[in-house]
């Protein structure tokens, strides 16, 4: 069995607790390999390396840092066929998918590539007589991410692109289901001139994700999972009195209405729902149609469409999407259809018992669709995150924003129609953190910043861009006197300061 270590102060670190997370091949069901998961002592030891590392990486100039970033890109690009295909073979999205995974977290390194202009402070000349004022952002120290399983190359590069590139060091706690991509893209990072402890990477479960967030050393800690997990970290790591950021799960709603191309609609639908096997945070799992018509044109249009869908193994080209991560995870999302028909709601298409020829113990489940569907039921509430779609009618576009806005999740959603003013409205009114018009899945490109609201984030700073610099720096604000000569001198003052 091959074990997946650490990587510790530049080189694999082989781990001493004797606890291992198995690693399956989910389009074969079969463990492929086992990932160590660290002891507080590894945790330490990771985090003393970093310490290390913070003392000479923070002092490095922001252009020699960027051209770490540059070269990392580089390398990302050069390595782009091999750590898709490992990433297919372990998260099990087919790998022209994997590839988008990994190029959206690229897109963050490039915009760190541009450091050395966005971490200009802020300067005023001439604040009071003699007197200039200037800031500064400098890097917090040693800090962490710990990240989910669904996209294993693009959020840890959301976060260390950015935290490394203004001069923090960073320890990364990827999930424990695809584990091999988070060192490779560590590996490549020292390749790319990054001193050894600037990233380091810890296997672990709760008990490491603990440790990072109790441990005295880590100044700030940014999340992406689920939400229960995603506010217990923000509790415990703001108690411990870190920075922190926590992004949780999601029930994004495409709005439907009745002035919109039905034929594009079900194409974006299509593959925002059962795209990676619907397990994204950014899904479309919901589907709003406005009106009777509109959502029965919509119903027959998809049914069609989900007749055309194929699911295959990672490794096939002409595969929609392939199986999900585990079979602990293809018996929830089961579960969950099970719930719906329970609830009452109408499957129209039922994709549990699909099974793949040759692949009888892969973890594959077909398309599902539900119309039908209310907000009174769980199967609503609730993220399935695999590859079910679910038709909640509304008679109004008052309605339709309604949903929502209402629901516990708040991450994104989609609005298809060509009447810009109704859009534009929606925009403004809806309670959802990113939206999308006639785009269904709005991944705020790198310059932007990814945030959801209520439910889906705790913390109140985005992923990335300018929000990211934000979260991973301090501001230091100076304010000098030099005064005209040396004669002049200004008396005691024992009243507050003013520039008046
Ligand atoms: P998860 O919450 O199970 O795991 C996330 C991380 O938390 C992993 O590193 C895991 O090891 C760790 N963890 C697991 N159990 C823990 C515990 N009890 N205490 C502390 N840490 C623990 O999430 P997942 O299944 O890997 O990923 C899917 C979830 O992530 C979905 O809910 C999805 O919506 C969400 N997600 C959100 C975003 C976003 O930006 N909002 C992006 C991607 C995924």
């Amino acid at each position: 069995m091959r074990d997946i270590n650490h990587f510790i102060g530049g080189e694999s670190f082989t781990g001493a607790s004797g606890r291992f997370s198995d690693v399956f091949n989910p389009n074969t069901g079969e463990v492929q390999a086992r990932v160590q998961l660290a002891t507080d002592s590894e945790m330490d030891r990771a985090i003393q390396s970093s310490q290390v590392a913070f003392e000479s990486w923070s002092q490095v100039n922001p252009q020699r840092r960027a051209r770490v970033m540059f070269e990392y890109k580089r390398l990302i690009e050069a390595n782009m066929q091999e750590l898709a295909e490992m990433l297919s073979a372990e998260h099990g999205k087919v790998v022209a998918d994997s590839k988008g995974d990994i190029q959206r977290g690229l897109e963050v390194v490039e915009f760190a590539c541009g450091i050395p202009h966005v971490l200009k402070g802020e300067y005023t000349w001439g604040a009071g007589p003699g007197i200039d004022v200037y800031s500064m952002r400098q890097p917090l120290g040693v800090v962490a991410g710990i990240t989910p399983f669904n996209f294993p190359a693009m959020i840890p590069m959301w976060m260390f692109g950015m935290a490394i590139a203004v001069g923090n060091t960073f320890i990364l706690k990827p999930s424990e289901r695809d584990p091999s991509v988070p060192v490779r893209l560590a590996e490549l990072m020292m390749e790319a001139g990054a001193p050894a402890g600037v990233l380091n990477v810890v296997h672990g479960d709760k008990s490491a994700v603990d440790a990072i967030l109790t441990h005295p050393q880590v100044h700030a800690v940014s999340f992406v999972g689920s939400s229960d997990i995603a506010n217990y970290v923000y509790q415990l790591g703001a108690a411990n009195g870190k920075r922190v950021q926590a992004m949780g799960g999601a029930k994004n709603h495409g709005i439907v209405l009745p002035d919109a191309d039905l034929d594009q609609v079900v194409k974006d639908l299509s593959g925002a729902a059962f795209g990676s096997a619907g397990e994204r945070c950014m899904a479309l799992p919901v589907v709003v149609p406005v009106g009777k018509k509109t959502a029965d044109e919509l119903r027959e249009r998809m049914v069609a469409e989900m007749a055309t869908l194929q699911v295959g193994v990672s490794t096939d080209a002409a595969a929609h999407y392939g199986p999900v991560v585990t079979a602990a995870h293809k018996a929830r999302v089961e579960g969950w259809i099970d719930q719906g028909v329970k609830e009452g709601a109408e499957l129209v298409v039922d994709g549990r018992g699909f099974t793949l020829q040759g692949h009888e113990n892969g973890f594959f489940v077909g398309p599902s669709l539900f119309d039908k569907v209310t907000p009174d039921m769980e199967s609503y509430k609730e993220e399935i995150f695999g590859p079910v779609l679910q038709i909640v009618r509304a008679a109004s576009f008052e309605e339709a924003l309604e949903l929502p806005s209402k629901h516990q999740y708040g991450n994104g959603v989609a609005i298809f129609t060509q009447n810009g003013r109704a859009a534009r409205d929606f925009a403004a009114r809806v309670n959802v953190g990113m939206v999308g018009i006639n785009v269904p899945i709005p991944v705020p490109v790198a310059y932007h910043s990814f945030g959801g609201w209520k439910r889906s984030a705790f913390g109140d700073t985005n992923q990335y861009g300018m929000e990211g610099l934000k979260f991973w720096t301090k501001v230091k604000t100076v304010t000098a006197r030099w005064p005209d000569s040396d004669l002049e001198h200004v008396d005691s003052s024992f009243v507050i300061p003013t520039m008046a």
